[in-house]
């Protein structure tokens, strides 16, 4: 197939300082939780996206001096870092992309739990969120030291082979940004005051490294020019735009984007494919360098559109890239029906708050590439003479299906309802979750394609079904129920009550149950479920109020960054919420409810109550196939095995069509790596470093 030649643009080359990017295809710096623990997970998944097309690829945040020692970023202190990151940007030039680094101080973000040096902030204040202690200000020998490292670091990065090296203002999480911000600069010195004072840092910065090594690489700025607070922050009208004019031609090129990282990577329920334009559109009025932009982008239409409309330059991306690695490609090659687009739940980010490896709802093979050796498009031929059943058609038997029909398995999946999808299309039609059904629609497509791949819908299978089918391996993916009764992580037991008609499981409410007057949802499942079943009772006409033992809603959401949103929404539409507490009780006109602390217990009238809580696995058919002395070998997947988030049955249908078996093996079934051990100090060093 060939390209559609309206996207044609997208493949031009792009001349960013001393270096040509092959494409308009940019990877913004990604976290993903890999970086300096995993780094060949990490290398590898960077080398990926090179190979699926994307002309640009960087890496996360990297530390560019002791003083900011965030262990998610990779890190460039000294020439010791120098292995891990020149590893990547092999991996990125094998495919012939640019590899890019971003030199990042997180100032009064980042504690230093491992360095422990005080953190550095413009002027003294606390640390950021809840984390103990001040950071201190620089003084102006401070200042050239950091300024030192940001050059040497950027030295190291040339050495290393990088083509792009940015300097970092952007997120709220950067010293540079920390500097330009008027709430966080008292300063007296000629780095404070005046904007040109506030961005002499910024500047100073830039000129640096383009001394140090423009003439080999290109030096790039990632800049928030909005803060989405209005006058209380950067803004796009008013110093954002300033600081875009004052330093305009001076980087090579200009990556822009809103703050804070929640609003730059906003989750499909709170933002739109390409939300991020009215705030970075006037950038490209005032620079003549290139303009990157982000806003999960997945359309190449709307891509197409941003250049030509001359919002941007460079179509950045760091969840679609995560989603498909391969985005570029298919459309060069003329399929971009094939694109698994990001559906915006933000699985991604919660892996990168807990470093560990990232995982994605869509790609089940992101962060597998290296440990499992699994690729995105491609995947062993099939290797056994099965023929095989899948049960169920949500996102693990869908996904299931459809990688065991691309292995070249004849597969029936059998669905008992009308309509596939299973929970993802059930979720989907929940406020702001639509774009979770590109989970389903995409897996549809590609196996309607398959010859080899034949559904059947409104065929729920019993026993005696699936021994008629003659299939010799069985996927059970039958799913999984919200409990009506409570037990959940909070109650062991059922809540007394619970067994009433007016009691209500957010099955019930998907399926089109009605209810009327004041309700109570017992949020003990903590993720997005809550927040979004009262935004739906909300819109019909309840007055909702939330009760959880956790000090707030939907807790969870603070790793997919969602909780702030949650939390304005909840309040502008009026939900109540009572933590601390769980509902002990439910009567017929209210619940009874107690302080989990120990406090006065209490009473809420209500009309209605909803129990996200846990779920069971809808296992029965799995056992029965178990129990049969001559039946198929079955195997439970996804949430009919243990429920969880979608992004893990999607995992666990790709892991089965891989396995075929989801067991416990007796070896270890992925590459580890492990730290290596260093030599003992020699004693003359000890007694130099005691001696100070
Ligand atoms: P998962 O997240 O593990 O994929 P879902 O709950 O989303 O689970 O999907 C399970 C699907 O299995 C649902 O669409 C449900 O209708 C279907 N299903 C459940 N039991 C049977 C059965 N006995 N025969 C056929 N389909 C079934
Ligand atoms: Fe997109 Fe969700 Fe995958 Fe992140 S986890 S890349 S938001 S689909």
């Amino acid at each position: 197939m060939t390209r559609d030649p309206r996207h044609d643009i997208l493949f031009e080359p792009v001349r960013i300082g001393p270096v040509t990017a092959p494409n308009r295809f940019y990877q913004t710096p990604q976290c993903s939780g890999m970086g300096r623990n995993y780094p060949s997970s990490w290398a590898v998944m960077r080398g990926i996206k090179a190979e699926g097309g994307w002309g640009v690829v960087f890496a996360e945040q990297c530390d560019f001096h002791h003083s900011t020692d965030n262990p998610r970023n990779v890190r460039l202190w000294d020439a010791q870092d120098l292995g891990i990151v020149t590893r990547m940007v092999e991996e990125v030039h094998a495919q012939g992309s640019l590899a890019g680094l971003m030199l990042a101080h997180n100032g009064f973000v980042t504690p230093n739990l491992i360095s422990r040096e005080t953190p550095l902030a413009p002027s003294m204040m606390p640390l950021f969120g809840t984390a103990p202690g001040h950071a201190r200000p620089l003084d102006k020998a401070d200042i050239r030291t950091l300024r030192q490292a940001h050059r040497s670091a950027a030295l190291l990065a040339c050495e290393a082979g990088f083509d792009i090296v940015n300097v970092y203002a952007g997120h709220d999480l950067a010293l540079p940004m920390h500097f330009i911000a008027k709430r966080y600069n008292q300063r007296r010195d000629e780095y404070g005051g005046s904007l040109a004072n506030r961005a002499r840092l910024l500047r100073e910065l830039i000129e640096d490294t383009k001394e140090a090594i423009g003439h080999r690489c290109a030096v790039g700025v990632r800049f928030a020019v909005d803060e989405l607070m209005g006058e209380a922050g950067i803004t796009c009208e008013g110093e954002g735009r300033e600081v875009v004019e004052m330093l305009a031609e001076l980087p090579d090129i200009w990556d822009v984007n809103v703050s804070p990282w929640a609003n730059d990577s906003i989750t499909s329920r709170f933002g739109e494919e390409g939300s991020q334009e009215r705030y970075v559109a006037f950038v490209k009025q005032v620079t003549t360098k290139p303009v990157v932009g982000v806003g999960r982008f997945t359309s190449p239409d709307t891509m197409v559109s941003q250049i030509r409309r001359g919002i941007l330059d460079m179509i950045g991306a760091a969840r679609p890239t995560i989603a498909d690695p391969f985005l570029p490609r298919k459309i060069e090659e003329g399929r971009p029906e094939d694109i698994r687009e990001c559906i915006g739940c933000n699985v991604c980010t919660t892996n990168n708050f807990m470093m560990v490896p990232i995982r994605c709802t869509q790609n089940p093979t992101m962060g597998e590439e290296w440990r499992r050796g699994w690729h995105p498009e491609r995947i062993p031929p099939k290797s056994t003479a099965d023929s095989v059943l899948i049960i169920g058609a949500g996102p693990a038997g869908l996904e299931a299906a459809r990688a065991l029909g691309q292995r070249g398995y004849d597969v029936m999946l059998a669905e008992a309802r009308r309509e596939p999808g299973g929970r993802v299309s059930r979720e989907s039609r929940l406020p702001g979750l639509a774009a979770w059904a590109r989970v389903r629609d995409w897996r549809l497509g590609q196996i309607a394609r398959m010859a080899n791949v034949e559904m059947f819908l409104e065929s729920p299978m019993a026993a005696a079904d699936v021994l008629e089918t003659g299939a010799t391996l069985v996927g059970v993916a039958t799913g999984a129920s919200w409990r009506r009764d409570g037990v959940g992580r909070h109650h062991r037991s059922p809540v007394a009550g619970s067994e009433r008609p007016h009691v209500m499981t957010p099955d019930d409410l998907m399926d089109g149950r009605e209810t009327t007057g004041h309700v109570v949802i017992w949020d003990d499942d903590h993720n997005y479920m809550a927040s979004v079943l009262a935004e739906l009772l909300v819109n019909s006409g309840c007055t909702v109020t939330i009760v959880t033992p956790q000090a707030s809603v939907s807790a969870y959401t603070q790793y997919t960054l969602e909780f702030d949103h949650i939390h304005r929404r909840l309040a502008r539409l009026g939900v109540a919420i009572v933590g601390h507490h769980a509902v002990t009780r439910i009567a017929d006109g209210g619940v009874d409810l107690a302080n989990v602390h120990g406090g006065s217990d209490s009473t809420l009238d209500c009309d209605g109550v909803v129990m996200v809580t846990g779920q069971e696995p809808n296992d029965a058919l799995c056992r029965e196939l178990a129990a049969l002395a001559d039946g198929p070998r079955s195997v439970a997947i996804g949430d009919s095995l243990a429920p969880s988030f979608i992004a893990a049955a999607v995992y666990a249908g790709h892991r089965f069509a891989r396995d075929l078996r989801f067991d416990l093996s007796a070896t270890t079934p992925f590459l580890r790596e492990d730290v290596a051990m260093a030599p003992r100090p020699q004693p003359e060093r000890v007694a130099i470093q005691g001696s100070g």
